[in-house]
């Protein structure tokens, strides 16, 4: 049997008008500011009111780590707020936008699948409530008032080979890694290197992530470091004196974005950091909004758990000061084969001894969370090759980890297919069981940071980084930086730096191979290996079988 496509499911949704959407949450019409009839932002003034309000419990969605295979994190965020709704709770789903660009590269879209999944799903995934764009605009007006200093006179002294603020646009295009700028002549400038990273690379993504309020925002934007002196002293986004203006271009993006579910349950989708040299999480104004609107908030965080829940504890959470009461784990049984070692194209044949071997992966991912003082659940992510004797073989593992796995098929029925789920994750929520700190305190320095969360996350060894590195990490410590938190830049597929390291390895070191320091963020990025920050397209971008048909719907995304 043929099974529709995502974007046939979602075409057939029958949506409601946002202001129901929003009336389920208490919004009244006047605080949604529409974007056609079924995406709305929810006015700042509104989530200013909500202060004193008591929060939600707030639920993480987090996985054990990807694999060619597919996870389905979203599919699950989307799915269990379906859930919780059906078992008559008030829960709202909190994920982040699409970026556009790789829409037209490879086949993937941020908004769910099968019958979870969030609708609109076509403008999520392309232009949606413009948010992107006006990060990129923020961005590019940094970068172009950047140059126009250095040509009107340079009264900062910028020493023009240590400008580190690039270009941003929201599109895979290697062409633009590494420019040449201000070629054509005098009128044009001093030309320079430069480059474009994708808009959800720009510290700019990662500030409005990071932001409470427009103030804040403002703050932050300042205090970014747009280049050094010869002297290596920092020059800041305030010097330069675009932090006003690029906050004005950002007042409508930082209002949180609200759209609906499938079943017509609300949704906050909002911001998009990348999950590498950025945190990976939507952003603390939604999550925050939503858990003083509903008792439930389901969110999500990018990548597996040892990337992406690390740094939604380590950093959103310590940042926001949120808690989550519990987390849920996904698995999917293709993935713990692949964990286990078996290639791809073999993924369609029972074969319960891989489940079994790939279980070390999800099992230390359960222990990991767990160290945070968050009790845990795990969910298995029902896909239709999947055996019984597969499924017991994972759920027989979790039990000896002390705590359980649930079979769950939203995927393939909506909430019906995640009621299970959701009465355990509410009942663990409601128990108050946890006691949340993150993993190292503000005052630990910044290389035993590192070190924390290679040896207790990663269980390496060692971190392994040169004299320069170490240095730079004390220069910051001396700068006034010491306190913030470590972003990891490391391979998603594997605990170790080695992407085909699958399973749980020990005995490997974590070599860091740069650090950054986002000031205006507020972390310092630890770069272990090969980070790229512009996408390319594939030899076969998914945009050439992208049109519009007769009836001007879209066919071919997703
Ligand atoms: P993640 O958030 O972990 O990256 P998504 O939830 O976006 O993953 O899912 C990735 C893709 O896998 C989507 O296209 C989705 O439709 C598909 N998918 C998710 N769950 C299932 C499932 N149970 N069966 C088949 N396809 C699935
Ligand atoms: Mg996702």
């Amino acid at each position: 049997m043929a099974h529709k496509t995502d974007i046939e499911i979602a075409r057939k949704a029958s949506k409601l008008p946002i202001q129901q959407i929003g009336q389920k949450l208490g919004i009244a019409w006047e605080h949604l500011l529409p974007f056609g009839h079924d995406k709305a932002k929810i006015s700042e003034a509104f989530v200013a009111s909500l202060a004193d309000r008591p929060d939600g419990k707030l639920i993480l969605v987090t996985a054990i780590n990807p694999t060619p295979a597919g996870e389905g994190k979203t599919t699950t965020t989307v799915g269990l707020g379906d859930g919780l709704n059906a078992i008559g709770k008030k829960a709202a789903i909190c994920i982040r936008e699409a970026s556009l660009g790789p829409c037209f590269g490879m086949k993937g879209g941020a908004a769910g699948g099968g019958y979870a999944q969030v609708i609109p799903m076509e403008e999520m995934n392309l232009h949606f409530t413009g948010d992107f764009h006006a990060v990129t605009s923020a961005h590019n007006l940094l970068s172009a008032m950047i140059d126009n200093h250095i040509y009107w006179g340079n009264a900062l002294e910028i020493d023009q080979r240590r400008v580190v603020w690039r270009r941003v646009m929201d599109m895979n295009d290697r062409a633009l890694r590494d420019v040449v700028t201000s070629l054509g002549g005098v009128t044009n400038g001093f030309p320079s290197q430069s480059g474009f990273d994708i808009t959800v690379a720009s510290e700019v993504m990662a500030i409005l992530c990071l932001s409470t309020d427009l103030a804040d925002l403002n703050a932050r934007l300042g205090d970014i470091i747009v280049a050094y002196r010869r002297d290596k002293t920092p020059v800041y986004c305030r010097d330069i004196k675009a932090d006003g203006a690029m906050t004005v271009l950002l007042q409508q993006a930082m209002q949180p974005n609200l759209v609906q579910t499938l079943e017509n349950n609300p949704a906050f989708v909002h911001g998009g950091p990348f999950a590498n040299i950025a945190h990976g999480c939507n952003s603390i104004v939604a999550t925050k909004t939503a858990l003083k609107l509903a008792d439930y908030v389901v969110t999500e965080a990018g990548f597996g758990a040892d990337l992406g829940a690390e740094k939604f504890m380590n950093i959103k959470c310590r940042k926001a000061n949120l808690a989550p009461a519990v987390v849920v784990v996904v698995a999917t049984i293709r993935a713990m084969k692949m964990n286990g070692g078996v290639a791809k194209a073999d993924l369609g044949q029972e074969n319960v001894a891989a489940v079994q071997a790939g279980c070390a992966n999800l099992g230390r991912h359960i222990e990991n969370v767990k160290s945070f003082g968050v009790p845990v659940i795990v969910a298995i992510n029902h896909f239709a090759t999947d055996t019984q004797a597969e499924a017991n073989a994972v759920k027989d593992y979790v039990t000896t980890q002390g705590t359980e796995a649930i079979m769950c098929r939203h995927w393939a029925q909506g909430s019906a297919g995640i009621t299970d789920l959701a009465i355990r994750v509410a009942a663990i929520a409601d128990a108050d069981m946890a006691n949340f700190a993150p993993l190292y305190p503000d005052d630990m320095p910044l290389f035993e940071k590192i070190q924390t969360i290679a040896r207790r996350i990663y269980r390496a060894d060692d971190v392994l980084a040169d004299k320069k590195i170490r240095d730079q990490l004390r220069a910051w410590e001396d700068a006034g930086y010491g306190h913030l938190p470590v972003c990891m830049a490391k391979t998603p597929y594997s605990f170790s730096t080695d992407p085909n390291l699958r399973g749980a390895p020990t005995g490997h070191s974590v070599p860091v191979r740069e650090v950054r320091l986002s000031a205006g963020a507020g972390f310092i990025v630890a770069i272990c290996g090969e980070i790229m920050t512009m996408p390319g397209l594939p030899r076969v971008p998914s945009a050439e079988t992208i049109t519009l048909n007769g009836a001007g719907q879209i066919d071919g995304l997703f």
